[in-house]
């Protein structure tokens, strides 16, 4: 019996009839193991895989360390090797929060000690690292406090990338009035963002009731773009009054134009449809809330809900604004070297294995379409350098200037959302068939996307792969 896809996915808790391809899961990067490897390797870290600091990962630790031995003998590239001469990092490391760090507000015990061995003895990081969470309820300031608090070690604000944050560069709409569905504080996280015309769901909800559309001055504004920030505490009334805003064109005081082809332009942040917390089992996320407000335009209006954006992971955007952050990091630290490898560790397939796997595909088809253009040069003696000009046309990734990482690798832990342990609960002879994607309707399934370059136990296993993998400073 082989393990599969199918099999990934049945450690998600929810399971729907749709055949799949199978195909073999890749253990650290190796493509061998067959799905009864896998499932001995599983079955021998049965106890306390999910959350346990215990998990007995010897079969598969074994074959990472095989792996690093075998990257290690093919690397020439080291952190010593920097244009300086100084033990500068060449990458980057993204971090996932929710599952990997923190299990709702309590601290996963690997977390502390993976994060001690990121700084120096004056607590400062050896090593450029971002945090990409999709949470979006908060400003950075407060995920950083929190992040600082959990794991003993300072943490920026600008270390921070929640959902949101790319939307600082959608500037065409920081000056058009605009309604922000969330919960926390919506206004003044739009407002951080450079929103500077916001109102919200509750302005709303508490503004109509009393219109008085003789005095224009208690005329409630008239929005004209929506922003999904995360899911809201109360989401009758969310689905009610953005269905209402996007039917009426934002003027709620005219009855539902169901003529009308488009709607106001929406922007979402966090397409999650789970995410881990202290519950056993894994919670709602934005992405269900979304999959309510798409399900429900359709029903009424027969046409599909289109997005101007979707941000947070899995989108490419998120990753190039990640990345942009690693190299800021790096250079405000005097670090030369360029970041050439990032590695994005995660709990959830679908949000950080599929966001870091697109990334990378991005990566290297950039670097093959460099590499062809410098060819193509050479050969016709233009002379002219290859520049970022093929990225030009697109607002977002100039104002990101170009990235200088060439692969973006996954790694999986499992003491969030994905469980092995859950599979082990599962009837082997039927869960093979079967697989649920539970990315976002936008986001195309594709098997490549959600196979993890490694998977560790935790994120204390995945720090000290990494630094075997780089060579780096794997004595501290
Ligand atoms: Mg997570």
């Amino acid at each position: 019996m082989g393990c599969t896809l199918s099999e990934l996915s049945m450690c998600k808790s929810v399971y729907t009839k749709q055949t799949q391809p199978q195909r073999p899961l890749k253990l650290h990067g190796n493509t061998e193991p067959t799905g009864h490897k896998q499932r001995r390797l599983y079955t021998g870290s049965a106890k306390e895989l999910n959350g346990g600091e215990t998990m007995a990962f010897g079969l598969v630790w074994r074959s990472a360390r095989s792996l690093v031995a075998r990257q290690q003998s093919r690397r020439s590239i080291c952190a010593s090797a920097s244009p300086s001469g100084k033990n500068e990092p060449g990458f980057g490391l993204l971090f996932d929060i929710d599952g990997v760090l923190v299990r709702g507000r309590t601290p996963i015990p690997a977390a502390k000690k993976a994060f001690h061995k990121l700084v120096d003895s004056n607590g400062q990081f050896i090593v450029p690292v971002v945090f990409v969470t999709n949470a979006g309820n908060c400003l950075r300031q407060k995920k950083a406090d929190q992040l600082s608090h959990i794991l003993g070690v300072p943490i920026s604000q600008d270390q921070v990338m929640m959902s949101h944050s790319p939307l600082r560069m959608f500037r065409k709409y920081h000056e058009k009035c605009v309604l922000v569905s969330g919960q926390g504080p919506v206004l003044d996280i739009a407002k951080y963002l450079g929103f500077t015309n916001v109102i919200s769901i509750d302005m709303v909800r508490e503004s109509f009731p009393l219109l008085d559309m003789v005095d224009h001055n208690r005329r409630p504004k008239v929005p004209v773009t929506v922003i999904l920030f995360g899911e809201p505490i109360r989401w009758e009334t969310n689905l009610q009054l953005i269905i209402d805003v996007l039917l009426t064109g934002g003027n709620l005081s005219n009855i539902y134009k169901s003529s009308h082809s488009s709607h106001l332009p929406l922007l979402a942040c966090n397409m999650d449809l789970m995410w881990m917390a202290e519950a056993p089992a894994p919670r709602f996320g934005h992405g269900t809330f979304m999959v309510c407000l798409e399900n429900i335009y359709k029903k009424i209006t027969g046409r599909e809900l289109k997005y101007e954006a979707l941000v947070g992971k899995p989108s490419e955007l998120t990753y190039h604004y990640a990345e942009y952050l690693i190299r800021t990091q790096a250079a405000e630290r005097g670090w030369r070297s360029p970041i050439t490898s990032l590695y994005a560790v995660g709990d959830n397939l679908m949000t950080d294995i599929y966001g870091a796997n697109l990334y990378n595909r991005y990566l290297k088809e950039r670097l093959a379409s460099k590499s062809s253009k410098a060819m193509q040069q050479a050969l016709t003696g233009t002379g002219v350098a290859v520049s970022e000009e093929e990225d030009a046309d697109n607002d977002w990734v100039s104002e990101l200037a170009s990235p200088s990482a060439t692969s973006c690798k996954s790694i999986l832990v499992c003491t969030g959302v994905y469980n092995p342990h859950t599979e082990l609960l599962q009837d082997s002879g039927q869960c093979i068939k079967e697989t649920v994607f539970h990315g976002h309707r936008d986001f195309r399934f594709e098997p490549a996307l959600i196979e993890p370059g490694n998977i560790v136990p935790d994120v204390h296993a995945a720090v000290d792969l990494i630094f075997k993998m780089e060579q780096f400073r794997t004595a501290v």
